[in-house]
């Protein structure tokens, strides 16, 4: 069942991050613990594993149908949310998610959610101070749609931290360490806002950073203030999403980075977990570690959903 999916010719375990996850993985017998760990669960059917990122076809950047996800994640016994991106300042681009295109989504959403419960339907909507009245509006409007609202920084003055070309244009324009503080201080807006269950890669800023020579300042400056939003989250009662699209771009490793985990797991922060896939392919690849980083967080005590997704579990275990 499993090769159906084609994990097993997917899976690579490649070195890992530091502090405490290479556990799992440096490890000759890990893939064949990781193939029980799948079929044991398969047999109770009751997924342990979250996957709270998943972008499908209604997401300008994916072409995946949600159907195509939960057949997957079905096999491989782990609980999906899908979170397409929702960008107020860019309604007009012809191929973003629009309020208009939610019929549709919803629609295809109920039919692939009769067949396979264990999925949830999210928003990563991007946060703009100067649009905080509008986001507002927005998420009250459609509350009652979604399951979750996740917050998320993808741009500075609309221009993309997650494109390369535009984030030279800002690193030529504002320079890294300017880039950096208006970032962050946007992030504890979206985390102030209240808005939200939970913030997306909350030091996301960084993916391409490494091919920009920048400054031990800025290095500290990154440090200091993921840790402080990490700990207004949690103060918030935000949860801070592992976000593993890190590992596959110039950064290298998870957003945040993982001694940052470690640091925010010992003063108590609640985190959940998401792939970022963009498609089938990199759920399949990814699945491996998202359920350890899921196991590892519940061991820690610091694994948590977002309170609609953790009631209706409780409901259906009734
Ligand atoms: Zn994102
Ligand atoms: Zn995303």
């Amino acid at each position: 069942m499993i090769k159906n999916c084609g994990i097993i010719q997917e899976v690579k375990l490649t070195s890992y991050a530091p502090n405490g996850f290479e556990y799992y993985i440096n490890d000759e017998n890990a893939l064949s613990q990781l193939l029980h760990f799948f079929r044991d669960h398969r047999m109770t059917n009751t997924p342990s594993s979250y996957d709270l990122h998943l972008h499908t076809e209604f997401s300008p950047d994916s072409s995946t149908p949600l159907e195509a996800y939960a057949r997957c994640a079905n096999q491989l016994a782990i609980h999906i949310g899908f979170l397409d991106h929702f960008e107020l300042a860019f309604l007009d681009r012809i191929d973003y998610l629009n309020p208009n295109r939610f019929p549709r989504l919803l629609e295809e959403y109920d039919r692939v959610h009769s067949q396979y419960p264990y999925t949830s339907l999210g928003l990563e909507v991007d946060y703009y101070t100067d649009l905080a009245p509008q986001l507002a509006e927005f998420c009250d409007d459609y509350k009652k749609d979604f399951d979750y609202f996740i917050g998320v920084v993808h741009t500075i003055d609309r221009l993309a931290l997650t494109i390369v070309e535009e984030m030279e244009e800002l690193v030529k324009t504002i320079g890294l360490r300017e880039i950096l503080e208006r970032y962050f201080d946007e992030v504890e807006s979206a985390i102030r806002s209240q808005l939200f269950s939970g913030i997306a890669h909350i030091d996301g800023v960084m993916r391409f950073l490494p091919l920009f020579p920048g400054s031990p300042e800025v290095n500290s400056l990154w440090k200091q203030r993921t840790k402080e939003l990490g700990l207004l989250c949690q103060e918030q009662g935000v949860l801070i999403e592992v976000n593993l699209r890190g590992l596959n771009h110039p950064w290298g490793r998870m957003h945040p980075d993982p001694q940052i985990i470690d640091e925010l797991i010992l003063s108590g922060a609640k985190f959940f977990v998401g792939s970022d896939s963009h498609s089938l392919k990199d759920f399949e690849n990814t699945a491996p570690q998202l359920c350890q980083l899921n196991a590892y967080l519940a061991e820690k005590q610091a694994l948590r959903l977002p309170e609609s997704i953790q009631s209706s579990i409780l409901h259906s275990e009734k």
